[in-house]
């Protein structure tokens, strides 16, 4: 294990060294993300296993090389106990902050799971969950945002980044952290998920409960003005299927943004790979996000709460 660690201690120093800080978020970069969480040896970063907790080291050291604050105490990994009948081990979420400059106590979050399906011994070809789109897309695009801001500093409201864990086995990763947090300092919530294939379009995503706050007034222009159609989810089911939800039920406007959904060919089978990515169309989905937050970030704008009925 500590071998293993020291290789991807290495490998983040080199990623983040190799980033040039504040440029927008690259192609290139989110290759060498997606590449490395979505490759057959993370054997599809299932909750509990050992490279699950190889990519929780990953993105810490990560975050940590940006020189973000770590906001889980004092580390960047929040461990949590999941009590459920599958004998899992603790798990953690990896949580970084980037204080404000004026309105610290004021949060917006990013978030992105990490986890997936791991791997099934009886599929005879291939057997292993990659999970490319599922979900080392976002994590990649929140690693890259994180990148991003981290290297221009200019966020008067703080962002706290959450990689998430244990997404696949029912939320749990976003469901432990938000049961300490205090909602009201939390002014929007921008979940990532499969924004690796364009399966609704390239320069289009979906906004999950797109009418459950106004927050598509504030970035609906912004969006529109970085070239992608924003829309709602057709079935209006995804709302409260990922990490978004743990911060919408205690009133956080909180969505989720997508290219794609769980119709896509490759949704949850071992061909979710990384060679079905289209990176160019994911760095123009993470700028036109950063672009569309801008006033939230700035303090000019808040989206209203969400009261779920
Ligand atoms: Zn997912």
């Amino acid at each position: 294990m500590r071998l293993l660690l020291t290789a991807v201690l290495l490998f983040c120093l080199q990623v983040a060294m190799s980033q040039q800080l504040n440029v927008p978020v690259q192609e290139d970069e989110l290759r060498q993300l997606v590449s490395f969480l979505a490759s057959d040896s993370m054997k599809g970063r299932r909750a509990g296993s050992d490279e699950n907790r190889k990519a929780t080291a990953f993105i810490s050291s990560y975050f940590q090389q940006l020189g973000l604050l770590p906001a889980a105490n004092d580390s960047f990994e929040q461990k949590f106990y999941p009590d459920s009948a599958d004998s899992l081990n603790t798990l953690s979420n990896v949580i970084a902050l980037l204080p404000g400059r004026s309105k610290p106590d004021e949060i917006i979050v990013f978030s992105a799971h990490f986890d997936h399906l791991g791997t099934d011994r009886k599929l005879k070809r291939d057997s292993i969950f990659n999970g490319a789109n599922d979900n080392a897309s976002g994590t990649a695009v929140l690693m890259a945002m994180a990148r991003y801001y981290a290297g221009w500093r200019g966020n008067e409201r703080s962002i706290l980044f959450c990689a998430f864990n244990g997404e696949e086995k029912g939320l749990l990763g976003s469901a432990a952290f938000t049961e300490n947090i205090d909602p009201a300092k939390y002014v929007a919530g921008i979940n990532l998920e499969m924004l690796g294939v364009p399966q609704i379009g390239r320069k289009k995503l979906i906004m999950t409960g797109i009418g459950k706050s106004d927050m598509v007034k504030i970035i609906g222009k912004p969006m529109k003005d970085s070239g992608i159609k924003l829309r709602g989810d057709r079935e209006d089911n995804l709302f409260a299927r990922s990490d978004n939800f743990s911060f919408a039920a205690l009133g956080v406007p909180a969505h989720t943004f997508l290219s794609s959904d769980d119709g896509e060919r490759c949704y949850h089978k071992p061909c979710d790979e990384p060679g079905r990515i289209d990176f160019t169309n994911m760095a123009l989905l993470a700028n036109g996000i950063i672009a569309s937050v801008s006033e939230i970030i700035s303090g000019a704008k808040t989206p209203s709460r969400i009261i779920l009925r």
